[in-house]
C-alpha cells in the first residue's frame, strides 16, 4: 500500500503546485473513516482508496480528483456525511466523491446485461465532470486487479462481465486504452478462464523462443528500412490474450493461424516511402497471402489510411505490420472515435467531435490543467436517465414528465396511464422526472390519454400518440351527434327520401362523403335548413340561409342554467307535463327524457357517474313537439280529416310520415307541436274520435 508522503509526492512530482494539506488531509480522513474495514484480500479496507489514487497519479491527475480517489467510497460505506466532506474538503471535492457515490448507487441497482448500452451512456451522462468517471474507472480497474480474493465464482463472473460489458468499452470510449486492456485481460481471466490459460500459455512459448522476440524483431526492422534510406520509427507490440481470442472467435482460426499475436508499426516520412517500405519488407520476408491490405489508395469508410501486410518472419512466426505516415497516424488515433460513434449508431451530431476533441486532449494536453478545462462532458447534458422497476433504463429529455416515460417504455403503457410512482411514492403525471429517478407507471385496461398531458408531456413520441387519439375520439364522437342530427333532419322532411338522395346531397353541398357531412352537421358549418334543402329541394321552404328555429327554443325547463343546450330526446318525446329527467352527454349538452323511457333506464345502467343527471322540470312553455303514431283507414280524405281534427285542437302538424301501407289501414307517425300534455291528450281523444282513424298512440 502506498504510504501517505508516497502519494503525496508523487502527485507534487507532477505538480509541484499541488495542495499537499488537501491530499494528507484526505489520506487522513478516509484512514480513520475506514477504520477496521478489511477487504476480501485481508488488507485493511483504507487500501483500496489509496491504490486508485496511485492509479491516477499515473494519469498526472489534479489534487482535487486524487483527493476524490482517496476519499470515493467513505459516503457509501462509512458513518461520513456529504456536508462533513463539503466542510473539509471544500465544495469542488464534494461534488466529485458526491458524482462517485451516485455511480456506484446506479451499478448496484442494474442487473441485466441487456441494459448495458443504456449503462454506458448513463454513466457518462452522470458524469459531467469527467474526473468523476476517471476515478470511477480506476476504482473498477483496482477491484478488477484484486478480483481473486473474492472466494464466490458466480461473483467473480458477474463483475467481470459488468467490466467486459459496461467499463472496457467506457474506458475505449474516452481514450483510456491502457485501462481498457488490463480490464478486458482481467475479466477474460474470469469469463473464459481455459481460452485464457491456453492463449497464455502459447504467448510464453513464443517468448521463450529467445528473450524479448518483440524488441529483437522491431530493431531488425528498423535496420531494414533505415539501411535502405527510410526513415522509419517502428514500434511493436503483443496482442492481449482477450484480443487475441476475440480474434480467433470471429475469424474462426486457430491460435497457428493467427498473423496477429504481435503487431508493429512503421511511421515513415511520406505516402512514397510507405510503399517503399513494404516492398522492402516483402523481398526480405514471404507475406502471407490475402493479408495484404491498401488502405492508402482505398481508405476505409471512416477515412482510415494504413498499409497493412503479414509475413511470415524468420521462417516461422507470423507477424502483422502497418506502415503509415505521421499524418496518417494522427488520423487513425482519431478515427477510434470516430469508428465507436459509427458503431454506437450515435445520433447526436456533436458526440463524434466531442470524443475526438476528448482523445485529443488526453493525447496532447500539456499539464492536468489544461486537461480539466476542457472535459466537461459536452455530451447527453440535455438527457435525463430513468428507471424502469425492472432496473430497464430509458433515456429522455431533460423536463420529461412520467408521460413520457411511459410513452419510452410503450405506446400501450402510455395510452393507458393512470399515475406514476417515482422512487416508490406516487406523484403526478406532470411531475419531472430526474435523472436517476426510478420511475413505475400506475396503468387502467380501460383509460385513454387526457388532453391536457399535452401541456406537459415533451417527447415526440408521447405528443403524437396523445394527439392521434384525440383526434381520433373527437372524430368518432362528432360522427355520432352528426348521425343523431341528420336522422333528426331525415324525420323533418316532408317526405321519405329515395336511397340516392343522400348521394345526391353530397353533390350539391359538395362534400367527398357520407362522414364529411356528419361532421360538419356536428360542427353546424352547415344549417338544418341547407341539410334538408340538399337532401330535398323545397323542403327548406326556401329559408336556406338559417337554420330552422330549433324546436327545443320554444319551451323552457327549470333547474337548467341559462344558455345550456339541451335537446328533447327523440326517444320518448317529452312534452310539457310529462315528468322528466336530464341526462348529461359529453358531445351536445343534455337531453331531456321522460322519466319512463325505456332507453333511459338503458343509459341510466350506462351512466359513469352520479353528475350525468341534470334535475329539470317544465317551466313556462310555449310548445313541444310530441310524435304520434295514427292508424287510418286507407280510404279517400283520410288524412284531411287527420289534418282538421289536429288545427281543431291548435295544435301545429311538424313532420308527417307514412310509416307503412297495407290494403285496408296505413300507419302515419306525425309530429305536433302542443303546448302542454293536457292538449295532446285532448287531441289524441279528438282523433280517436273520428270516423277514419283506427288508433292513435304515442310514440
Ligand atoms: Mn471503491
Amino acid at each position: 500500500m502506498l504510504r501517505q508522503y508516497e502519494l503525496v509526492d508523487r502527485v507534487l512530482d507532477y505538480d509541484p503546485e499541488a495542495d499537499e494539506a488537501l491530499l494528507n488531509r484526505a489520506y487522513v480522513f478516509s484512514m480513520h473513516a475506514h477504520g477496521s474495514q478489511k477487504r476480501a484480500s485481508g488488507d485493511p479496507y483504507f487500501s483500496h482508496p489509496i491504490e486508485v489514487a496511485g492509479i491516477l497519479t499515473d494519469l498526472h491527475l489534479d489534487d482535487e480528483t486524487i483527493a476524490t480517489a482517496i476519499l470515493h467510497d467513505t459516503i457509501e460505506d462509512t458513518v461520513a456525511t456529504p456536508e462533513e466532506i463539503a466542510r473539509l474538503f471544500g465544495p469542488a471535492v464534494a461534488r466529485l466523491v458526491d458524482g462517485v457515490t451516485k455511480l456506484s448507487k446506479i451499478e448496484a441497482q442494474t442487473e441485466t446485461a441487456r441494459a448495458a448500452e443504456n449503462l454506458r451512456k448513463f454513466l457518462l451522462a452522470m458524469s459531467d465532470d469527467i474526473r468523476v468517471l476517471l476515478v470511477k474507472l480506476a476504482d473498477r480497474l483496482h477491484n478488477m486487479r484484486t478480483l481473486h480474493h473474492i472466494a464466490k465464482p458466480e461473483k467473480r463472473r458477474r463483475i467481470a462481465r459488468e467490466t467486459m460489458d459496461i467499463y472496457a468499452p467506457l474506458a475505449e470510449r474516452i481514450g483510456m486504452y491502457e485501462f481498457m486492456k488490463e480490464m478486458q485481460t482481467l475479466a477474460f481471466q474470469q469469463i473464459e478462464p481455459e481460452a485464457y490459460e491456453s492463449i497464455s500459455r502459447r504467448l510464453e512459448q513464443l517468448k521463450i523462443g529467445g528473450g524479448d522476440k518483440i524488441a529483437m524483431i522491431a530493431s531488425g526492422l528498423t535496420l531494414l528500412l533505415t539501411r535502405a534510406g527510410v526513415d522509419a520509427q517502428v514500434e511493436g507490440r503483443e496482442k492481449h490474450p482477450y484480443s487475441i481470442w476475440r480474434k480467433m472467435a470471429e475469424r474462426h482460426i486457430s491460435f497457428e493461424q493467427l498473423s496477429d499475436v504481435m503487431a508493429f508499426r512503421a511511421i515513415v516520412p511520406t505516402v512514397e516511402d510507405c510503399y517503399r517500405a513494404m516492398g522492402l519488407i516483402h523481398r526480405r520476408w514471404p507475406m502471407v497471402p490475402g493479408r495484404f491490405k491498401d488502405y492508402i489508395s482505398t481508405p476505409k469508410r471512416n477515412g482510415y489510411r494504413s498499409l497493412h501486410t503479414s509475413v511470415i518472419h524468420a521462417g516461422n512466426a507470423r507477424i502483422e505490420i502497418q506502415i503509415r505516415t505521421p499524418e496518417m497516424h494522427a488520423e487513425a488515433e482519431f478515427g477510434v472515435a470516430a469508428h465507436w460513434a459509427y458503431k454506437d449508431k450515435v445520433k447526436a451530431g456533436n458526440q463524434t467531435s466531442w470524443i475526438r476533441d476528448l482523445v485529443e486532449i488526453l493525447d496532447t494536453a500539456a499539464s492536468p490543467e489544461e486537461l480539466l478545462e476542457h472535459t466537461r462532458m459536452a455530451m447527453y447534458q440535455d438527457r435525463i436517465f430513468a428507471f424502469t422497476p425492472k432496473g430497464e433504463l430509458i433515456q429522455l429529455p431533460k423536463g420529461a414528465t412520467p408521460v413520457d416515460f411511459a410513452y419510452g417504455v410503450h405506446t400501450d403503457l402510455g395510452d393507458q396511464a393512470v399515475g406514476a410512482k417515482i422512487n416508490g411514492r406516487v406523484v403526478p403525471l406532470k411531475t419531472i422526472i430526474e435523472n436517476g429517478d426510478q420511475v413505475q407507471i400506475l396503468r387502467s385496461k380501460g383509460q385513454t390519454p387526457q388532453p391536457n398531458w399535452l401541456n406537459f408531456a415533451i417527447t415526440g413520441k408521447a405528443l403524437a400518440s396523445i394527439r392521434r387519439h384525440l383526434r381520433h375520439t373527437e372524430r368518432d364522437e362528432q360522427l355520432k351527434l352528426g348521425r343523431k342530427l341528420l336522422d333528426d333532419i331525415v324525420h323533418r322532411l316532408p317526405a321519405q327520401i329515395g336511397a340516392d338522395a343522400l348521394a345526391h346531397a353530397l353533390q350539391r353541398l359538395k362534400l367527398p362523403d357520407e362522414p364529411a357531412l356528419l361532421i360538419a352537421i356536428a360542427r353546424r358549418t352547415l344549417s338544418d335548413a341547407q341539410v334538408m334543402e340538399s337532401l330535398m329541394p323545397g323542403a327548406a321552404g326556401g329559408d336556406v340561409g338559417h337554420a330552422l328555429a330549433p324546436q327545443k327554443s320554444a319551451i323552457s325547463i327549470r333547474g337548467l342554467t341559462a344558455g345550456v343546450a339541451y335537446d328533447l330526446a327523440q326517444c320518448c318525446h317529452p312534452v310539457p307535463g310529462d315528468r322528466i329527467v336530464g341526462l348529461r352527454r359529453p358531445d351536445a349538452g343534455i337531453e331531456v327524457h321522460v322519466i319512463t323511457c325505456a332507453v333511459l333506464s338503458e343509459l341510466a345502467e350506462r351512466a359513469e357517474s352520479e353528475t350525468d343527471w341534470v334535475d329539470v322540470s317544465w317551466g313556462e312553455t310555449e310548445g313541444a313537439v310530441a310524435r304520434i303514431s295514427i292508424e287510418v283507414r286507407n280510404e279517400p280524405g283520410a288524412l284531411g280529416v287527420i289534418a282538421t281534427v289536429i288545427g281543431a285542437h291548435k295544435a301545429n302538424i311538424i313532420n308527417l310520415r307514412l310509416d307503412n301501407r297495407d290494403t285496408g289501414f296505413h300507419t302515419n307517425t306525425i309530429d305536433v307541436e302542443v303546448h302542454d300534455l293536457p292538449q295532446l291528450m285532448r287531441l289524441m281523444a279528438g282523433l280517436r274520435a273520428a270516423d277514419a282513424v283506427n288508433a292513435v298512440e304515442r310514440v
